[in-house]
């Protein structure tokens, strides 16, 4: 890590790339349209982007749709893309302060995760898929006699990536390394807060060798840029990260357009799940870690915390040492280890659910929202307690640092209240026994369990939720079923 100040002297004189990247260059707006980028822990304009529309959107699908069809990325061997790709995150990994510095100015998180979470994820994610790609092997069917019936597996074509503010460079990276890999083209809608690291990405991916057209980034708003690219005739496929509400509106633009393939990542509110007989120190360092990593901007955030009744007193007090080491401040600090909401709009959305939980259950620690140099776009790391299993902060997602402590008696009564939801992305258990561990974790409806641990991520395994979570799988090697059907070609002889 640099110091602080070395962070702040780059952050000054650090190059934007504001334009929309279409056909392999930046362009401004068709309307030539701007919106301000701003970063929210001074509440200051980083600079104005280029606001994307319908017209903008149609230009890019067209873009990657001629790149599709003539084959200069879809017609390349997979050990052709993988070489390219392999340079995309070798890229990242020169670039790898500006990229950070980029996330950490656009949406307010601290330098320490962007440099050694965000950034190198995004090059680990690139390098994995990319490495993956030229060892997947076809099918051929048992028919028997002298017929070969291959299963194979091809691109969709033309996909359309709308994604979150919360991980501006990862989430895009998630879609981007499996669409790219399996030799799609790509048009993706960054976040209207976030817009700046993937358009940097886009210019390292040209660098990379990525051909024109193959990846275009169209910045703009959602009712606008994004409803275009849901509702495009000529997109295949259209995945995305954002809210469980958006997400529906990506099911009814494809109903009523061209049927196109939705994959969605949405919401959550997970459970984190403490027995009496867990080690009770690392469950409440986790613990603390699974709900104000990312100022608690995380769809697998372990929001609700479910502990036995005979250490909840305990629990309560180590959670609240905890929540009080939190440091927050400005984000380019390595001091800091928690930043602002990405906006004050946002800020004032959990300030409210911070009013309603004050009616609602005890405080433990926190409860406000508050004003750090220019920006009020700040929330203590703060902590409910007693709160009853209808009250709105255990039902709703906040996507801040609230965290709400409810306790149970039996296992079963732990597993009745964790599957008390609407979601089903993650779930965390506690506990030494490993019978508890098994039969807990088979009964939790959650994409991902993570046992003696929070939120357990890798390339390697399959993120995604269900229920009201969406449905689909990104990363691992599932993550290639979203960008490719599988054609069946029967040789009779
Ligand atoms: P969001 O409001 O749903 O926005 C996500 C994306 O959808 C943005 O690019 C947004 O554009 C666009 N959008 C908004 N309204 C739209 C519309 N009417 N039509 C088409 N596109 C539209 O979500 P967010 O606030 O950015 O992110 C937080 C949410 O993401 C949380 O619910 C969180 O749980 C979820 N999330 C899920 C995962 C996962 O893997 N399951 C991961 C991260 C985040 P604008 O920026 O212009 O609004
Ligand atoms: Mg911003």
């Amino acid at each position: 890590m640099l110091s602080y100040t070395d962070y702040k002297t780059k952050a000054a004189a650090l190059e934007f790339r504001t334009g929309c990247w279409i056909d392999g260059a930046f362009v401004p707006s068709l309307s030539g349209e701007t919106f301000p980028s701003i970063n929210p822990a001074t509440g200051h304009k980083l600079c104005d982007v280029a606001k994307g529309g319908a017209a903008d959107i149609d230009r890019a699908v067209i873009s990657a749709r001629t790149a599709f069809e003539d084959g200069r990325w879809s017609g390349k061997t997979p050990a052709e893309r993988k070489e390219v790709l392999l340079k995309l995150a070798d890229l990242i990994r020169e670039n790898l302060t500006e990229m950070a510095l980029l996330d950490t100015l656009d949406m307010g998180k601290p330098i320490s995760e962007t440099v050694n979470v965000d950034a190198p994820g995004s090059a680990m994610f690139f390098q994995w898929h990319a490495e993956a790609i030229d060892k997947l092997y076809d099918e051929v069917a048992p028919t028997g006699g002298r017929d070969i019936a291959m299963i194979r597996r091809v691109p969709l074509g033309v996909i359309g990536a709308v994604v979150p503010w919360n991980f501006p460079l990862d989430m895009a990276t998630w879609k981007l390394a499996p669409a790219l890999a399996t030799g799609n083209s790509v048009v993706l809608k960054p976040a209207e807060q976030s817009p700046l690291s993937v358009l940097f990405l886009a210019e390292l991916a040209k660098e990379a060798g990525l051909p024109d057209g193959v990846l275009n980034v169209v910045p703009g708003f959602g009712e606008d840029a994004g409803q275009a690219l849901g509702r495009h005739n000529d997109v295949d496929c259209l995945v995305f990260t954002g809210s469980t509400n958006v997400g529906k509106m990506f099911q009814r633009y494809a109903g009523e357009s061209n049927m196109k393939q939705v994959w969605l990542e949405t919401g959550g509110k997970s459970p984190n799940l403490i027995f009496a007989d867990a080690d009770l120190d690392q469950a409440a360092d986790m613990a603390a870690f699974g709900i104000f990593f990312n100022q608690g901007e995380v769809c697998s955030a372990n929001s609700r915390l479910l502990v036995h009744e005979s250490i909840k007193d305990e629990m309560v007090a180590k959670l609240k040492t905890l929540a009080e080491a939190v440091v927050q401040g400005d984000p380019l600090d390595p001091a800091t280890t928690m930043g602002a909401m990405v906006d004050a709009e946002h800020a004032s959305r959990v300030e409210a659910y911070l009013k309603k939980g004050k009616a609602e259950a005890t405080v433990v620690t926190g409860g406000a929202r508050c004003t750090i140099g220019t920006s009020d776009a700040f929330i203590q790391p703060t902590i409910f307690t007693d709160v009853a299993a209808d009250a709105t902060i255990v039902k709703e997602e906040i996507f801040g640092p609230v965290l709400a402590i409810q306790s149970f008696s039996t296992d079963e009564e732990a597993i009745a209240m964790a599957n008390d939801s609407i979601y089903g992305l993650a779930a965390s258990v506690w506990t030494s026994d490993l019978t508890r561990a098994m039969s807990v974790s088979d009964a939790l409806n959650a994409g991902t369990v993570s046992v003696n641990t929070v939120d357990a991520l890798s390339p390697m395994t399959p993120f995604g939720g269900m229920k009201q979570s969406g449905f689909g799988r990104d990363l691992s090697i599932h993550s290639f079923d979203k960008y490719t059907a599988l054609k069946t070609v029967w040789i009779k002889f």
